[in-house]
C-alpha cells in the first residue's frame, strides 16, 4: 500500500507502547511533512538519549553524568534511602517535594512468575551502598504481590544489619502504580509509613 521505506517507518512507531497501526500511519507521515533539519533533530535526539543516559553509578537512576544530580547534592538527607522500581517512580516522588532523602531504582521486582529473582534487580548494589551513615531505607516499591515480596525480602536481608527498614503506607490503591498516584496521596504514604 505504501513503499517500502514508508511502511518501514510505520512498523517501527507500530511497535513503539500504546502506538497502534492508526497512530503509526499519522506518525510516519507526520515525519514525512516535517522539514529534514527537524528530523535530524529528532533523530539526534533519540541518539543522544540512548548513547549518554545511562545508570547513575550510586542510585542505579537514569542520568547524563558519573552521579545524578540527587546523589551528588550537598542538600540532601545521605541517610535515608527510598527504594523503588523504576525511575518513573523516582519523578513522581520527586514531584511532591516531600522527600529529601536518597534513592535506589531497582528497575523492576522480584517475580518468580516471569522468572525474575533478586539478582535480576538492582539490589546487590543497593547493598552495596549500606555505609554507617544509612540508617532507614523506605521500601517504596508498589503495593502489587511482586512489590510486596521484593520489600519483604530486602527487609529481611537488611534487619540482621541493624537497618531501619520501613514500608510506605498503603494510600496507594493494592495493585496499583506508584507512577500514576496523585501527589498527596503519594506524601500521605511517605508520611505514613510504618517499620518492616
Ligand atoms: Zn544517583
Amino acid at each position: 500500500m505504501y513503499p517500502v521505506s514508508l511502511s518501514e517507518l510505520i512498523e517501527e512507531f507500530n511497535k513503539l507502547p500504546g502506538i497502534g497501526h492508526k497512530s503509526a500511519v499519522r506518525l510516519a507521515f507526520h515525519v514525512m511533512n516535517m522539514p529534514n533539519e527537524k528530523v535530524e533533530k529528532f533523530i539526534g535526539a533519540i541518539n543522544n538519549a540512548k548513547t549518554k543516559v545511562h545508570l547513575c553509578k550510586k542510585c542505579q537512576n537514569l542520568t547524563d553524568k558519573e552521579e545524578c544530580d540527587i546523589c551528588s547534592s550537598s542538600k540532601r538527607d545521605k541517610s535515608v534511602i527510598c527504594v523503588m522500581e523504576s525511575p518513573k517512580d523516582v519523578t513522581a516522588l520527586e514531584k511532591t517535594k516531600e522527600y529529601n532523602g536518597l534513592y535506589h531504582v531497582l528497575h523492576g521486582a522480584i517475580s518468580p512468575m516471569d522468572g525474575i529473582g533478586p539478582d535480576d534487580i538492582k539490589i546487590r548494589e543497593l547493598i552495596a551502598r549500606l555505609t554507617p551513615e544509612v540508617t532507614e531505607i523506605i521500601m517504596a516499591t508498589n503495593p502489587t504481590v511482586e512489590g510486596e515480596a521484593t520489600a519483604m525480602y530486602i527487609a529481611r536481608l537488611l534487619k540482621p544489619m541493624g537497618i531501619t527498614v520501613t514500608r510506605i503506607a498503603h494510600g496507594i490503591p493494592v495493585g496499583g502504580d506508584i507512577e500514576y498516584a496523585d501527589e498527596v496521596t503519594l506524601s500521605r504514604a511517605i508520611e505514613g509509613r510504618r517499620e518492616i
